[in-house]
Formats: C-alpha cells, sequence, structure tokens
C-alpha cells in the first residue's frame, strides 16, 4: 500500500507505532490479593514498553502453576502449556523463529520437579530466551503441596509433619550446568531491582535464567515477610556487569562487589541462603546460542567449531 493509501485510512506503519503500557495489558489479572505474580506482571510490561517490544513478535511461554496465567494477562502472543514443559516448547520456537523475542514463565514446581530435566538441558543449549522461576517455594495452584524448594519442616498438604529434606538450590543447580550463561536471582519485592534484572536478562544474549523470590500470601506468607520488613536481611550484589540501582543502596545497605565472570565466586555465594542476595551472579556474553551452532554449515563438531570461532558474527541471528 502507498503512503498516501494509508494516510487515507488512517493507518499507521507498524515501524513508527509507539507502543504504551496499555497495548500490552491482557485479560484481568486472578491471582490473589497480594500474591508477589502481580508485581512481576508489572515489571514485565513495564519492561516490553521500554524496549518497545512489538507484540506480535514477543512471545510468553508457561507451564502450569499460578504464575503460568502469565500469557493471559498480556497482549503478545502466549502459549500456556502443560507442566513442565514449557523450555521445550520455548526452544522450539526459537530454532524455528529467531527472529521472535521470547520469555518463558514457570513455578518452582514446575521448573525445578517434573520440568528439571528440560531446564538442565536448556541451560546447556543456551537458546536465546529470558527465563523466569517465580518461586514461591510451594505448589500454589493445586493448593499446597511440597515443591523441591520448600523449606525444611513446612508443613504443606503433601507433608502435614513438615517437609523432610532440605530444599533444592536453584542457583546452585543453574550455575552447575555447562554452557550456561545468565544466572541471576532477584525478588519481587524489591521491584526497582526487579525491573533491572529483567531488563539485563532481556538484553543478555543466551539463556537468561532470572529466580524471582515470590510471596504466595496464601501458603507461604512467613517466607519472605521477614525479609519485606527488614532490608538488613538482603544483600545486593553489585558490579558494573551486574544490576545496578540507582538509590537502592539507601535501603539497602549490606552490598557486595561481585564480578559477574567469576563461576567460582558465584557458586560460593549461592551456596548460603542467608543472607538474601540478589543480583546477577553469573555473566558470560561469550557462550554459543544453539540456534547459532545449528547454523553452521560444517559437518564435524572441531569443523564448527573452527568456522564459528572464525566467522561468528556471519552466523549469528
Ligand atoms: Fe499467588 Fe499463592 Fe494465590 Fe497462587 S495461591 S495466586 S501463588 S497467592
Amino acid at each position: 500500500m502507498t503512503d498516501l493509501g494509508c494516510e487515507l485510512l488512517g493507518a499507521v506503519d507498524d515501524e513508527d507505532r509507539e507502543y504504551a503500557l496499555s497495548d500490552y495489558e491482557g485479560a484481568r489479572a486472578r491471582w490473589c490479593p497480594g500474591c508477589g505474580d502481580h508485581s512481576v506482571l508489572t515489571a514485565v510490561q513495564k519492561l516490553l514498553t521500554a524496549e518497545q517490544l512489538k507484540p506480535e513478535t514477543t512471545v510468553f511461554v508457561s507451564g502450569i502453576g499460578c504464575s503460568s496465567r502469565f500469557p493471559h494477562y498480556l497482549t503478545t502472543y502466549g502459549f500456556h502449556g502443560i507442566h513442565g514443559r514449557a523450555l521445550p516448547v520455548a526452544t522450539g520456537i526459537k530454532l524455528h523463529r529467531p527472529d521472535l523475542d521470547v520469555f518463558v514463565v514457570m513455578g518452582d514446581g514446575d521448573c525445578t520437579s517434573i520440568g528439571a530435566g528440560h531446564w538442565v538441558h536448556a541451560l546447556r543449549y543456551n537458546p536465546d530466551l529470558t527465563v523466569m522461576l517465580l518461586d514461591n517455594s510451594i505448589y500454589g495452584l493445586t493448593k499446597n503441596q511440597t515443591s523441591p524448594t520448600t523449606p525444611q519442616g513446612l508443613v504443606s498438604n503433601t507433608q502435614p509433619r513438615g517437609s523432610l529434606l532440605p530444599p533444592l538450590n536453584p542457583l546452585t543447580v543453574a550455575l552447575g550446568v555447562t554452557n550456561a550463561s545468565f544466572i541471576a536471582q532477584t525478588a519481587e519485592f524489591v521491584p526497582a531491582h526487579l525491573y533491572a534484572t529483567l531488563r539485563a536478562a532481556h538484553k543478555h544474549r543466551g539463556l537468561a535464567f532470572v529466580r524471582i523470590l515470590q510471596r504466595c500470601p496464601i501458603y507461604t506468607p512467613g517466607i519472605y515477610g521477614e525479609a519485606v520488613k527488614k532490608p538488613s536481611l538482603i544483600e545486593l550484589l553489585v558490579h558494573d556487569d551486574g544490576v545496578n540501582v540507582p538509590g537502592l543502596e539507601k535501603i539497602y545497605q549490606q552490598r557486595r562487589q561481585h564480578d559477574p565472570r567469576d563461576l567460582a565466586a558465584a557458586r560460593e555465594l549461592a551456596q548460603s541462603p542467608e543472607p538474601i542476595r540478589l543480583g546477577v551472579f553469573y555473566r558470560d556474553p561469550s557462550r554459543i546460542c544453539y540456534e547459532t551452532l545449528r547454523r553452521v554449515p560444517a559437518r564435524t563438531a572441531s569443523e564448527r567449531l573452527t568456522l564459528l570461532e572464525t566467522e561468528l558474527d556471519r552466523y549469528a541471528v
């Protein structure tokens, strides 16, 4: 259509269109009042607006759980999948349409239990995805069952005498996977840090894994209640290559310099649940994405690696 035709119809060329936050708002969120998922949705809508991501080239993929209702609340494309399978679906989308911005939303049961195999291998394949683990330490949608990240001793419907095992630590698991390229932790109750972390994750090329500590006031009200009231329980990891939020140091005075390139230090810091550490634990932008590797027309692995070393720009999507 000619420019004149567009003008006559009142159509706006997509390239010139400016998106407002309301352009990304889907159905009214039906999470419980006070649920941390609301805070994450707000940060994501803010990110989409700041980056001006086109709804028609953005996809949110989720599994099953309270947080997995996410795609319904956005006007982007969405795929509300089956339990634990968000990552293979998202990887498939990215391999076939590397031009799309693909986000993944999972809960702790979804990602670290039934989806654990997919989680580990997606980290290793390192497709260019922004992956959010909304960790409220319980199965909320199915009403109060112990998940892998439930604190030891916490009473649930499935373990009425208290959870028997110490919780799985998603950070140390992710930091142990070969070829993982971005591992961060943030909290929905520190909204400025949440937003800055999601922004850094989205800018990262490769799989950016962000564990978001999330309140569930219905089933695990005690887990982050203290941390919300006492900033001294939180330590911010800061570095020029990490997440730095101006002004946050006035509230969160515990700060630690941590170079996200230092994997050994990241593993050490991730071991301890206290203080609650927020920031980028690890980032290596030089890791190769699987969709890039697949494009290299070579027959053997060594030929492929040689071509990648010499002509990476040619194959990067
Ligand atoms: Fe949120 Fe918990 Fe309610 Fe689920 S049960 S919507 S996680 S507050």
